[in-house]
Order: C-alpha cells, then sequence, then structure tokens
C-alpha cells in the first residue's frame, strides 16, 4: 500500500543539534549516546547529519551509539544529506569532488546512510548542495521511490535558491519541507537574498547552519566580527543573557520560524542555546545587531 505524505511539514525540535564535527570529539559510543540522551533532555530531539562528514564516517559513529540503545530511534528525528562527492580513503571510487543527482547515486547514498546510522529510516533527507546538472525530474523520482519504500519520510534541500527549490518542487507530489542555509549575524546574506521570504511564502523551515559562523562569531578579527562581538557584549550585559544566547534569540525572532543547528559537542553550550528560547528579543535590538553586521544604517 501507497504511504501517504504528511501533511505537517517539518516536526523537529525548534533548536536541532548538528553532528559534522561528531568525528573531532574523540567520543566512544558510550559518550555519543550520553550526548544524545542529555540532548533529549533538553528538549532536542532533531539530529542533523550528512554523508559526508568526518569524511564518511559521523553517521556511522552516531549509528554505533544508538545502537546501544534503539529504543531511542523513534524518540528523534535524523536528517541526513547526499550528493556531495568527496575523494576519501572511504570512497576511492570517487575520483572528482563534485555533486552527484543521479537516481542510482541518491538511492545508494541513503542506502549506506541507512547501513551506518542502522536505522529503518531517515527523517527527513535532503540535498545537499545544488548542481547545474541537477535534473529535476529525475530527483523527483528517486524521492518518490524512497518514501514508497518507506526509508524517508520527509525531504527537503540544503542551499538551494528560491528558483531552485521552486523547480524540484514542481516536479515533486510530496512537499519539500526545509532548505538548510547559513545564516548568523555575520551571513546575511540569505535574509536579503529572498531565501527566508520563499520560506516563510511556502511555509518551509529554514534549518541555520553554522549559527555562530564556525565559531568565527567568538574570536574573528575582522571588523564586521569585531563590530557584533563589541555590540553582543554590550547588549549582553544589560539583557542579563549570554552572547551565544542572544545570537540564537536573534536567529528564532526571525518570521520564517529558523531553526538553529548548533555545531558545539559541549552539552552546556546546548543548554544556553535552549535558554535562549525564553528570550524575547525587541525589534530595537535585533536591529542594532542587523546594523552591526551591516557597519551602517538601514536605508
Ligand atoms: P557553529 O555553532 O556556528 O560553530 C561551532 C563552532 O563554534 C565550534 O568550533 C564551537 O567550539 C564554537 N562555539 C560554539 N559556541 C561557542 C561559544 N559559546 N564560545 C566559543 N566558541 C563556541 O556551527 P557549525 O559546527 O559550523 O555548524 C553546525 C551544524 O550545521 C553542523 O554540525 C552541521 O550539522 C550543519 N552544517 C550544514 C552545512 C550545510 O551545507 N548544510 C554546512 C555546515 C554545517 P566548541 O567545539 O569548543 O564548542
Amino acid at each position: 500500500m501507497r504511504h501517504q505524505y504528511h501533511p505537517l511539514g517539518f516536526e523537529g525540535s525548534r533548536i536541532a543539534q548538528g553532528f559534522w564535527r561528531l568525528q573531532d570529539w574523540g567520543w566512544s559510543d558510550q559518550e555519543t549516546l550520553a550526548f544524545i540522551e542529555q540532548c533529549l533532555h533538553l528538549g532536542v530531539t532533531t539530529f542533523d547529519h550528512a554523508d559526508i562528514y568526518g569524511d564518511y564516517r559521523c553517521e556511522e559513529l552516531f549509528g554505533k551509539a544508538l545502537m546501544r540503545k534503539p529504543i531511542l530511534r523513534d524518540k528523534i528525528e535524523i536528517v541526513t544529506k547526499c550528493s556531495i562527492l568527496l575523494p576519501s580513503e572511504q570512497r576511492p571510487e570517487i575520483k572528482v569532488h563534485r555533486y552527484d543527482y543521479r537516481s542510482e547515486h541518491i538511492l545508494s547514498s541513503v542506502d549506506r546512510s541507512l547501513d551506518n546510522l542502522q536505522c529503518e529510516y531517515i527523517d527527513t533527507l535532503l540535498l545537499h548542495r545544488p548542481s547545474p546538472l541537477m535534473d529535476a525530474d529525475e530527483v523527483a523520482q528517486a524521492f518518490d521511490h524512497l518514501f514508497t519504500l518507506g526509508k524517508v519520510k520527509h525531504f527537503g534541500v540544503s542551499n538551494f535558491t528560491p528558483q531552485q527549490f521552486d523547480l524540484l518542487q514542481s516536479r515533486m507530489d510530496a512537499p519539500l519541507i526545509v532548505n538548510q542555509l547559513e545564516l548568523s549575524p555575520l551571513a546575511l546574506q540569505h535574509f536579503e537574498d529572498g531565501s527566508l521570504d520563499h520560506a516563510q511564502q511556502h511555509a518551509v523551515t529554514p534549518m541555520a547552519w553554522s549559527p555562530f559562523s564556525g565559531g568565527d562569531l567568538f574570536g574573528a578579527q575582522t571588523e564586521q566580527a569585531l563590530r557584533v562581538r563589541n555590540l553582543l557584549n554590550e547588549m549582553a550585559e544589560d539583557l542579563a543573557a549570554s552572547v551565544d544566547q542572544l545570537v540564537v534569540a536573534w536567529l528564532l525572532r526571525h518570521p520564517a520560524g529558523i531553526c538553529p543547528v548548533m555545531g558545539s559537542g559541549k552539552i552546556e553550550r546546548l543548554q544556553s542555546a535552549v535558554e535562549a528560547l525564553q528570550i524575547d528579543l525587541s525589534d530595537d535590538d535585533w536591529f542594532r545587531i542587523w546594523i552591526a553586521s551591516q557597519g551602517q544604517p538601514v536605508p
């Protein structure tokens, strides 16, 4: 029997945890499992992966940890991605760093992710980056097949322009429910290029990757980073919140319903982000951060 598409769209937690850096954390399976459980304790149930993370190893590390407590599978939402080919010792057949949107690649990538994650289904599969060679009909067919087999529940994209999103959506029955984009006070491009307007218009959840610009927000010495950091430090004192919390609150304030994907393996950092859900950033404060990042007043 054909499964029905779920009408509700993205049903993840308001804040997600990313596992791009999982391998760097050097954890045992038990430590990874403990981290997963601590995330759940904080109400963070959505976990972001990609086939290529950690040189194709992070999904497997996560899967091994999850296998220690399989009952957790249905309490979490796994987001993973496909379509980047990365030359690697793990994948000697890959010769060129490029993208692959052939149906056979999408299907085999999902099978590998399911094996590595030791799961029977992926909650949301994203196309990692747009490709000039993407044939939307072929991708839509592959998605339909994966859905019918019960291997993937929802589909989305990452780093897609609104036009690329619309092209793929026009060939699909299922709604694309996510566009994962780089969004932070140091990365304003998608606030202005129509991506977030498009997400709001179509009730697509924008997931924010690198919400702290990969840590640059705390350490980079560019003029923009210094301006934003100085302001955030001042505001943190006035608002009795920490700099990281103000950044999370700034993303959460956006009407498109941004879901920040946190990148640290330190649970106290995630706890701090979750506490930011309680901060109701005023529009004055939101624009102070915007203006500091732009380096000039709004027109
Ligand atoms: P991020 O949160 O912007 O950066 C994490 C880095 O910031 C870590 O090095 C962390 O250091 C540092 N950091 C965090 N909080 C800090 C604090 N309070 N003080 C000082 N340093 C702090 O996120 P990210 O790791 O770059 O990306 C998050 C997730 O987005 C990834 O895991 C991945 O799932 C996803 N992603 C997706 C794409 C895509 O194309 N779709 C691209 C990149 C990433 P510590 O480790 O010391 O905490």
